[in-house]
C-alpha cells in the first residue's frame, strides 16, 4: 500500500484551504486532491466584499491562491486529480482518482456545490458579462439597471427581492403560474412595486451589445412560442445547485435528499473520520466565511478523537 496520510482533503475551494491550514498547522501529514484549480466556485466571481480583511473588496480567483499559500507555508500539498469513488469506510481510507489510488486517516469532503445552467447557447461564455448564477455575489452590479432572474423556488425569490432593491428593474421569468418559493418570501416579493411577473415564461435566448455584454433577452411560453424580447443588462438564473456528490455514491455516506451531506456544525457526517466541509454539507448559509468556519471545525474534531 502507498503513503497513508493523516488527512486528505476533497477540493480546494475555501473549506478545503482552511481545512488544510489547520491540519497542517496541527502537524498532520496533510494532502489537497484538487480537480482544477483552487478556489473552487469563489474562484469564479469577481468581486468578494463580504469577506472581512480586505477593505477594497478580493477577487475570488486572489482569495483562491492565498488560501492556497497559507495551506501550503505550514507543509500542506496539493494534488491536481480527480476523485471518482471512494471506500470511506475501510481502514484507512481509499479514494480512488485518475491517477490511481491515495489512502488517508481522516478524510474531509470539501468539493462544493455548483449552479445548475440553464442551458442557453452562449451561457458559459458571458458569465459575469451579464450572466450570473450568484444575486449577493455580482448583484451590486446592476444598481439601477434592468435585469432578470430565472427561476421560481427559494433561491429565485430571494435573489429577485435582493435585486428589487437595487435594480431599476426585475422580471422574474418562470415556467409556472405560481411561485414554489415558501410564501414569507413570495408575499414579499409580490408587493414590490418594481418586479414584473413573467409567468409560464422560459428563457429562450439572449443578445449582446458592442461591449460583449448582455442586452436582451428573448422570452418564449412553455409551448415553445417566443413571446417578447426584453431589453436589461442582466440575467441572474436561480434554478438551484447541485452538490458534487456523484463520486461518493455507494460510499455510505449519508445524503439528504436534495444531494448534500448530512453534518451539523461540527461538520462529522455519519462515517468516523469523515467529515464534510463547506457547501456540500447541510446548512443554511453558503457563503465564503461559513466555508472557512467549516474547515477549522472539521480538524478540531479530528483532534478531538485523537
Ligand atoms: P429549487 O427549490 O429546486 O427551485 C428551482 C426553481 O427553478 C424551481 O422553481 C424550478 O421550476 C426552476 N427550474 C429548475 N430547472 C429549470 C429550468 N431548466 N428552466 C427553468 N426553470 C427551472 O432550488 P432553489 O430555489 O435553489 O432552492 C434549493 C434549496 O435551498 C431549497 O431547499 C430551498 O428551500 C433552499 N433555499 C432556502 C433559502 C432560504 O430559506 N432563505 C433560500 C434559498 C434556497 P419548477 O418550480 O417548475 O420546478
Amino acid at each position: 500500500m502507498d503513503k497513508v496520510y493523516d488527512t486528505i482533503i476533497i477540493g480546494g475551494g475555501p473549506a478545503g484551504y482552511t481545512a488544510a491550514l489547520y491540519s497542517a498547522r496541527a502537524g498532520y501529514d496533510t494532502l489537497v486532491a484538487e480537480k482544477l484549480s483552487s478556489g473552487g466556485q469563489m474562484a469564479l466571481t469577481g468581486i468578494i466584499d463580504n469577506y472581512p480583511g480586505f477593505e477594497e473588496g478580493v477577487d475570488g480567483f486572489t482569495l483562491g491562491m492565498k488560501m492556497q499559500q497559507s495551506a501550503e507555508r505550514f507543509g500542506a500539498r496539493t494534488k491536481y486529480t480527480e476523485i471518482l469513488s471512494a471506500d470511506l469506510t475501510a481502514s484507512p481510507k481509499r479514494l480512488v482518482t485518475t491517477d490511481g489510488e491515495l489512502y488517508a486517516k481522516n478524510v474531509i469532503i470539501a468539493a462544493g456545490a455548483y449552479p445548475r445552467n440553464l442551458g442557453l447557447e452562449g451561457e458559459s461564455d458571458y458569465i459575469g458579462r451579464g450572466i450570473h448564477y450568484c444575486a449577493h455575489c455580482d448583484g451590486r452590479f446592476y444598481k439601477d439597471k434592468e435585469v432578470a432572474v430565472i427561476g421560481g423556488g427559494n433561491s429565485a425569490v430571494t435573489d429577485a427581492l435582493y435585486l428589487s432593491r437595487l435594480a431599476k428593474k426585475v422580471y422574474l421569468v418562470h415556467r409556472r403560474n405560481e411561485l414554489r418559493a415558501e410564501k414569507i418570501y413570495s408575499d414579499a416579493l409580490l408587493k414590490a412595486d418594481n418586479v414584473e411577473f413573467l409567468w409560464n415564461s422560459e428563457a429562450e435566448s439572449f443578445d449582446t451589445n458592442e461591449q460583449g455584454r448582455i442586452s436582451s433577452l428573448r422570452i418564449k411560453d412553455t409551448k415553445g412560442e417566443t413571446l417578447r424580447d426584453i431589453t436589461l443588462d442582466g440575467i441572474f438564473i436561480s434554478i438551484g445547485r447541485k452538490p458534487a456528490t456523484d463520486f461518493l455514491r455507494d460510499s455510505g455516506i449519508a445524503l439528504d435528499k436534495h444531494g448534500y451531506i448530512i453534518a451539523g456544525e461540527d461538520t462529522r457526517t455519519n462515517i468516523r473520520g469523515v467529515f464534510a466541509v463547506g457547501d456540500i454539507r447541510t446548512k443554511r448559509l453558503r457563503q465564503v466565511v461559513t466555508a472557512v468556519a467549516d474547515g477549522a471545525a472539521a480538524v478540531h474534531e479530528i483532534g478531538e478523537e485523537l
